[in-house]
Protein backbone atom coordinates (compact mmCIF):
# COMPACT_ATOMS: atom_id res chain seq x y z
CA UNK A 1 0.00 0.00 0.00
CA UNK A 2 1.52 3.41 -0.86
CA UNK A 3 1.45 6.27 1.72
CA UNK A 4 -0.98 9.16 0.38
CA UNK A 5 -0.33 12.20 2.64
CA UNK A 6 -3.01 13.71 5.10
CA UNK A 7 -4.27 16.70 2.21
CA UNK A 8 -4.21 13.54 -0.46
CA UNK A 9 -6.95 11.68 2.12
CA UNK A 10 -8.44 14.63 2.93
CA UNK A 11 -9.33 15.18 -0.70
CA UNK A 12 -10.44 11.07 -1.22
CA UNK A 13 -12.85 11.82 2.04
CA UNK A 14 -14.55 14.86 0.82
CA UNK A 15 -14.86 13.30 -3.00
CA UNK A 16 -16.57 10.16 -2.03
CA UNK A 17 -18.86 12.14 0.34
CA UNK A 18 -19.75 14.72 -2.00
CA UNK A 19 -20.29 11.70 -4.50
CA UNK A 20 -22.28 10.03 -2.12
CA UNK A 21 -24.22 13.34 -1.63
CA UNK A 22 -24.87 13.94 -5.27
CA UNK A 23 -26.37 10.43 -5.69
CA UNK A 24 -28.77 10.71 -2.63
CA UNK A 25 -30.43 14.07 -3.55
CA UNK A 26 -30.64 12.53 -7.29
CA UNK A 27 -30.40 9.09 -7.27
CA UNK A 28 -30.48 6.78 -10.37
CA UNK A 29 -33.62 4.58 -9.90
CA UNK A 30 -32.25 1.27 -11.92
CA UNK A 31 -29.04 1.25 -9.51
CA UNK A 32 -30.99 1.86 -6.46
CA UNK A 33 -33.04 -0.87 -6.89
CA UNK A 34 -30.50 -3.19 -8.05
CA UNK A 35 -28.14 -2.18 -4.83
CA UNK A 36 -31.56 -3.11 -2.38
CA UNK A 37 -32.50 -5.98 -4.71
CA UNK A 38 -29.06 -7.52 -3.93
CA UNK A 39 -29.48 -6.67 -0.17
CA UNK A 40 -32.50 -8.46 0.56
CA UNK A 41 -31.18 -12.07 0.62
CA UNK A 42 -28.83 -10.80 3.00
CA UNK A 43 -31.46 -9.11 5.43
CA UNK A 44 -33.45 -12.49 5.12
CA UNK A 45 -30.02 -14.27 6.23
CA UNK A 46 -29.88 -12.47 9.78
CA UNK A 47 -33.04 -14.77 10.58
CA UNK A 48 -32.33 -18.03 8.27
CA UNK A 49 -28.94 -18.08 7.64
CA UNK A 50 -27.47 -21.94 9.56
CA UNK A 51 -24.20 -20.19 11.01
CA UNK A 52 -20.73 -20.42 9.39
CA UNK A 53 -18.67 -23.36 10.26
CA UNK A 54 -16.05 -21.09 9.97
CA UNK A 55 -13.92 -19.72 12.75
CA UNK A 56 -12.00 -16.95 11.31
CA UNK A 57 -12.87 -14.41 8.15
CA UNK A 58 -11.12 -11.49 7.88
CA UNK A 59 -14.22 -9.80 9.16
CA UNK A 60 -15.19 -11.94 12.13
CA UNK A 61 -14.06 -14.13 15.00
CA UNK A 62 -10.63 -12.24 15.18
CA UNK A 63 -11.45 -9.30 18.02
CA UNK A 64 -10.09 -11.72 20.36
CA UNK A 65 -7.23 -14.08 21.05
CA UNK A 66 -9.90 -16.03 22.96
CA UNK A 67 -12.34 -16.34 20.36
CA UNK A 68 -9.99 -18.73 18.48
CA UNK A 69 -9.17 -20.31 21.62
CA UNK A 70 -12.36 -21.40 22.07
CA UNK A 71 -13.19 -22.31 18.58
CA UNK A 72 -10.51 -24.50 18.74
CA UNK A 73 -12.18 -26.51 21.51
CA UNK A 74 -15.30 -26.83 19.79
CA UNK A 75 -17.15 -24.21 21.52
CA UNK A 76 -19.66 -23.28 18.58
CA UNK A 77 -21.00 -19.89 17.89
CA UNK A 78 -24.11 -18.74 20.41
CA UNK A 79 -27.17 -17.91 18.35
CA UNK A 80 -27.17 -14.51 17.31
CA UNK A 81 -29.65 -12.06 19.86
CA UNK A 82 -32.73 -10.42 18.16
CA UNK A 83 -31.09 -7.57 18.75
CA UNK A 84 -28.15 -8.73 16.80
CA UNK A 85 -30.25 -9.72 14.14
CA UNK A 86 -32.31 -6.76 13.92
CA UNK A 87 -29.19 -4.37 13.94
CA UNK A 88 -27.46 -6.42 10.87
CA UNK A 89 -30.34 -6.40 8.86
CA UNK A 90 -30.76 -2.56 8.98
CA UNK A 91 -26.95 -2.61 8.59
CA UNK A 92 -27.80 -4.73 5.03
CA UNK A 93 -30.43 -2.87 3.86
CA UNK A 94 -28.32 1.19 4.31
CA UNK A 95 -25.35 -0.89 2.82
CA UNK A 96 -27.17 -1.33 -0.71
CA UNK A 97 -28.92 1.87 -0.38
CA UNK A 98 -25.63 3.77 0.11
CA UNK A 99 -23.69 1.99 -2.85
CA UNK A 100 -26.86 2.81 -5.00
CA UNK A 101 -26.52 6.89 -3.66
CA UNK A 102 -22.61 6.14 -4.42
CA UNK A 103 -22.83 5.13 -7.88
CA UNK A 104 -25.61 7.47 -8.83
CA UNK A 105 -23.40 10.42 -8.29
CA UNK A 106 -20.10 9.28 -9.50
CA UNK A 107 -18.23 11.18 -11.98
CA UNK A 108 -17.21 10.16 -15.28
CA UNK A 109 -13.95 8.02 -15.21
CA UNK A 110 -14.54 6.78 -11.62
CA UNK A 111 -15.69 2.75 -11.38
CA UNK A 112 -17.46 1.49 -8.62
CA UNK A 113 -16.67 -2.49 -6.87
CA UNK A 114 -18.01 -4.06 -4.76
CA UNK A 115 -17.75 -7.11 -2.91
CA UNK A 116 -14.81 -8.59 -4.97
CA UNK A 117 -13.87 -11.70 -3.92
CA UNK A 118 -9.70 -10.93 -3.86
CA UNK A 119 -6.69 -13.83 -2.45
CA UNK A 120 -5.88 -13.46 1.51
CA UNK A 121 -2.03 -12.17 2.14
CA UNK A 122 0.69 -14.86 2.73
CA UNK A 123 0.32 -14.68 6.36
CA UNK A 124 -3.26 -15.92 6.66
CA UNK A 125 -3.53 -19.20 7.96
CA UNK A 126 -4.93 -20.53 4.88
CA UNK A 127 -3.88 -24.18 5.33
CA UNK A 128 -5.94 -24.37 9.00
CA UNK A 129 -9.11 -25.94 9.16
CA UNK A 130 -11.73 -23.40 9.90
CA UNK A 131 -10.44 -20.18 8.34
CA UNK A 132 -11.52 -18.46 5.33
CA UNK A 133 -10.05 -19.22 2.63
CA UNK A 134 -10.84 -16.02 0.21
CA UNK A 135 -11.84 -12.44 1.25
CA UNK A 136 -14.28 -9.82 -0.09
CA UNK A 137 -14.04 -6.47 0.11
CA UNK A 138 -16.75 -3.76 0.88
CA UNK A 139 -16.24 -1.33 -1.88
CA UNK A 140 -13.42 -0.19 -3.75
CA UNK A 141 -13.14 2.86 -6.18
CA UNK A 142 -11.21 2.96 -8.93
CA UNK A 143 -10.07 6.12 -11.30
CA UNK A 144 -9.15 5.18 -14.84
CA UNK A 145 -6.91 8.30 -15.20
CA UNK A 146 -4.63 10.16 -12.61
CA UNK A 147 -6.89 13.07 -13.52
CA UNK A 148 -10.57 11.54 -12.69
CA UNK A 149 -13.01 12.33 -10.30
CA UNK A 150 -11.56 16.02 -10.09
CA UNK A 151 -8.17 14.49 -7.64
CA UNK A 152 -4.96 15.25 -8.08
CA UNK A 153 -2.46 12.88 -9.67
CA UNK A 154 -0.97 12.12 -6.51
CA UNK A 155 -4.37 11.08 -4.64
CA UNK A 156 -3.80 7.50 -6.79
CA UNK A 157 -6.22 5.40 -8.54
CA UNK A 158 -8.06 2.79 -6.24
CA UNK A 159 -9.08 2.67 -2.73
CA UNK A 160 -10.63 0.65 -0.70
CA UNK A 161 -13.67 1.96 1.25
CA UNK A 162 -15.68 0.15 4.18
CA UNK A 163 -19.10 0.95 4.90
CA UNK A 164 -20.64 1.05 7.74
CA UNK A 165 -23.76 2.55 9.98
CA UNK A 166 -24.28 3.72 12.97
CA UNK A 167 -26.43 5.44 15.46
CA UNK A 168 -26.05 9.31 15.72
CA UNK A 169 -23.50 9.51 18.67
CA UNK A 170 -21.21 6.11 17.18
CA UNK A 171 -21.38 8.58 13.73
CA UNK A 172 -20.79 11.42 15.10
CA UNK A 173 -17.62 9.29 16.85
CA UNK A 174 -16.66 8.83 13.10
CA UNK A 175 -16.19 12.25 12.62
CA UNK A 176 -13.82 13.36 15.90
CA UNK A 177 -12.94 10.69 17.84
CA UNK A 178 -9.34 8.15 17.52
CA UNK A 179 -11.48 5.14 15.84
CA UNK A 180 -8.06 3.13 16.54
CA UNK A 181 -7.93 3.79 20.31
CA UNK A 182 -11.13 1.91 21.43
CA UNK A 183 -12.49 -1.90 21.16
CA UNK A 184 -13.22 -3.07 18.14
CA UNK A 185 -15.14 -5.90 18.71
CA UNK A 186 -17.01 -5.69 15.08
CA UNK A 187 -13.85 -6.34 13.28
CA UNK A 188 -13.68 -3.62 11.31
CA UNK A 189 -10.07 -3.77 12.20
CA UNK A 190 -8.65 -6.84 11.38
CA UNK A 191 -10.60 -6.87 7.86
CA UNK A 192 -8.91 -3.76 7.12
CA UNK A 193 -6.06 -4.89 8.08
CA UNK A 194 -6.20 -8.10 5.99
CA UNK A 195 -7.40 -6.73 3.07
CA UNK A 196 -4.76 -3.88 3.06
CA UNK A 197 -1.75 -6.53 2.32
CA UNK A 198 -1.52 -9.33 -0.03
CA UNK A 199 -3.78 -9.85 -2.94
CA UNK A 200 -4.09 -6.09 -4.89
CA UNK A 201 -2.68 -3.44 -2.73
CA UNK A 202 -4.79 0.08 -2.88
CA UNK A 203 -3.54 3.85 -2.47
CA UNK A 204 -5.83 4.36 0.70
CA UNK A 205 -8.44 2.60 2.70
CA UNK A 206 -11.09 4.17 4.36
CA UNK A 207 -14.52 3.97 6.87
CA UNK A 208 -17.28 5.86 5.31
CA UNK A 209 -20.29 6.00 8.38
CA UNK A 210 -24.36 6.23 7.35
CA UNK A 211 -25.74 8.06 10.40
CA UNK A 212 -28.61 5.23 11.17
CA UNK A 213 -31.27 7.49 12.52
CA UNK A 214 -31.44 10.09 9.63
CA UNK A 215 -29.63 8.64 6.87
CA UNK A 216 -31.81 10.72 4.11
CA UNK A 217 -30.27 13.82 5.75
CA UNK A 218 -27.20 13.90 7.23
CA UNK A 219 -23.84 13.16 5.41
CA UNK A 220 -21.96 10.76 5.40
CA UNK A 221 -18.55 10.53 7.47
CA UNK A 222 -15.50 9.15 5.46
CA UNK A 223 -12.18 8.62 7.39
CA UNK A 224 -8.92 7.58 6.33
CA UNK A 225 -7.64 4.58 8.30
CA UNK A 226 -3.30 4.96 8.57
CA UNK A 227 -1.36 2.31 7.46
CA UNK A 228 0.94 2.47 10.60
CA UNK A 229 -2.41 1.51 12.59
CA UNK A 230 -3.10 -1.35 10.24
CA UNK A 231 0.10 -2.60 10.08
CA UNK A 232 0.09 -2.52 13.67
CA UNK A 233 -3.20 -4.79 13.53
CA UNK A 234 -1.28 -6.95 11.23
CA UNK A 235 1.21 -8.08 13.82
CA UNK A 236 -1.84 -8.41 16.16
CA UNK A 237 -3.48 -10.24 14.02
CA UNK A 238 0.08 -12.89 13.12
CA UNK A 239 0.58 -13.21 17.10
CA UNK A 240 -2.77 -14.73 17.64
CA UNK A 241 -2.57 -17.20 15.14
CA UNK A 242 0.51 -18.68 16.38
CA UNK A 243 -0.30 -18.23 19.98
CA UNK A 244 -0.38 -21.60 22.24
CA UNK A 245 -2.70 -22.24 25.03
CA UNK A 246 -5.76 -19.86 26.59
CA UNK A 247 -5.55 -16.14 26.29
CA UNK A 248 -7.84 -15.65 28.81
CA UNK A 249 -10.14 -12.35 28.31
CA UNK A 250 -7.65 -11.22 25.57
CA UNK A 251 -9.87 -8.19 24.12
CA UNK A 252 -10.70 -7.36 27.83
CA UNK A 253 -7.07 -7.23 28.75
CA UNK A 254 -6.13 -5.23 25.81
CA UNK A 255 -8.68 -2.89 26.48
CA UNK A 256 -8.03 -2.56 30.14
CA UNK A 257 -11.49 -3.47 30.85
CA UNK A 258 -13.74 -1.73 27.80
CA UNK A 259 -15.57 -3.63 25.47
CA UNK A 260 -17.79 -5.34 27.89
CA UNK A 261 -20.95 -4.43 25.37
CA UNK A 262 -19.66 -5.95 22.30
CA UNK A 263 -18.51 -9.09 24.90
CA UNK A 264 -22.33 -9.44 26.44
CA UNK A 265 -24.43 -8.89 23.77
CA UNK A 266 -22.20 -9.87 20.52
CA UNK A 267 -19.18 -12.17 20.87
CA UNK A 268 -20.66 -15.44 19.84
CA UNK A 269 -18.22 -16.98 22.50
CA UNK A 270 -19.48 -15.46 25.25
CA UNK A 271 -21.09 -18.14 27.07
CA UNK A 272 -17.38 -19.95 26.44
CA UNK A 273 -15.57 -17.66 27.82
CA UNK A 274 -17.60 -17.17 31.20
CA UNK A 275 -17.59 -21.00 31.35
CA UNK A 276 -13.69 -21.06 31.04
CA UNK A 277 -13.15 -18.04 34.29
CA UNK A 278 -14.82 -20.53 36.41
CA UNK A 279 -12.92 -24.13 35.64
S1 LIG B 1 -16.55 -12.50 25.72
FE1 LIG B 1 -15.01 -10.89 25.34
S2 LIG B 1 -13.14 -11.63 26.37
FE2 LIG B 1 -14.53 -13.41 26.11
S3 LIG B 1 -13.97 -14.39 24.18
FE3 LIG B 1 -15.59 -12.91 23.72
S4 LIG B 1 -14.49 -11.02 23.19
FE4 LIG B 1 -13.03 -12.35 24.24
Amino acid sequence: MSNLSATNTAYWSHAISSWFEAGRSDPDEEAMLKYIREALPQIEGCWTRVKDKLKARPSGGLSCARQLFLADLGYQDEPPTEAAKITWAIGHLLHGWAYGCIVSGLPEGVRFEIEFTRDLPAWWPIEREGFAKEGHTDLVLRRDSDTAGGLPPECGLNVLVDVKSSYSKGWRDYGTKDMTAGPDGFGYNSQLAVYSDGGELYDATFLLAINRDTPASSKVRVRNVPNDFLAEERERLIGIFAQEGDPGREFQDRWEGAGMFYCQRFCGKRRGCEELEVV
